[in-house]
């Protein structure tokens, strides 16, 4: 796949490699939750928890870019008073990775990898950052989590061990979660909500709310044709063009 096409497509990025031989496994625990097993209900806690171990996860398969790193001042500059966005606590870390790409846990933690901070402006990134916490401000990836561990049997096991609702995750199922979670394409109607989130967000900092068209534009110069996520979700192109609407 061309990196470059899952960016907006997928709801978050670059997370293929995490958890190949863990699908199976995750697939058959997310076919016997379709099977009747219904969702427990997850607190606020719960999803902060198992995002924390995620992204946890996550930033051990990176190379995280240190405080002094000339990206990690950049990133740090562009998310300046970004520590809370409606309620969410929020923190921020750079991947040295030369993908275009970025993702967020449901814990609020982001992570922006360098090659996206290669090629697009302050204003387009905090867009990007903006659409991706959409996601987890509108629950989309809190069903996700939902779904996904409906059966998991670590999670029943520490639930009936009395050792609390949150179980710790083995290397495998945060593969499978990040997956499933943060790098599975969402539908157009999550895709919408996630940019219109993102244009509130760039409103309500007050940031210049254009970037999130040349953001699209951009994407739509750098995609091609043949890539499977456009067939069932909205391009790049028509995103930009729906959100220049909305800037006037
Ligand atoms: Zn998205």
């Amino acid at each position: 796949m061309d990196r470059r096409h899952f960016l907006f497509a997928a709801g978050a990025f670059g997370v293929a490699g995490f958890a190949q031989a863990s699908e199976s496994r995750l697939g058959n625990m997310l076919g016997a939750a379709r099977k009747g097993a219904a969702a427990a209900s997850l607190s606020d806690e719960d999803v902060r928890a198992y995002g924390a171990q995620m992204v946890t996860y996550a930033d051990a398969q990176h190379r995280v870019a240190p405080a002094g790193n000339s990206y990690a001042q950049r990133l740090a500059t562009i998310t300046r008073g970004l520590e809370e966005d409606n309620g969410l606590r929020m923190n921020y870390k750079v991947y040295l990775d030369p993908q275009i790409n970025a993702m967020v846990t449901p814990d609020g933690s982001v992570r922006v990898y360098s090659g996206l901070l290669d090629a697009f402006t302050d204003d387009e990134i905090r867009f990007v950052m903006g659409h991706e916490i959409g996601h987890v401000a509108h629950n989309h990836t809190r069903k996700r989590l939902q779904t996904a561990l409906a059966a998991s049997a670590a999670r029943d096991a520490a639930a009936s061990s009395g050792s609390g609702r949150v179980a710790q995750l083995a290397d495998s199922q945060l593969g499978g979660l990040l997956e499933r979670v943060v790098a599975a394409q969402h539908s157009q109607g999550n895709e919408r909500e996630a940019d219109d989130y993102g244009m509130q967000f760039m409103a309500r900092r007050n940031y210049d709310r254009k970037a999130a068209v040349s953001a699209l534009d951009k994407m739509a110069a750098m995609g091609g044709g043949g890539v499977s996520w456009l067939s069932t979700h909205p391009d790049p192109k028509r995103r930009a063009d729906r959100m220049r609407k909305q800037v006037g």
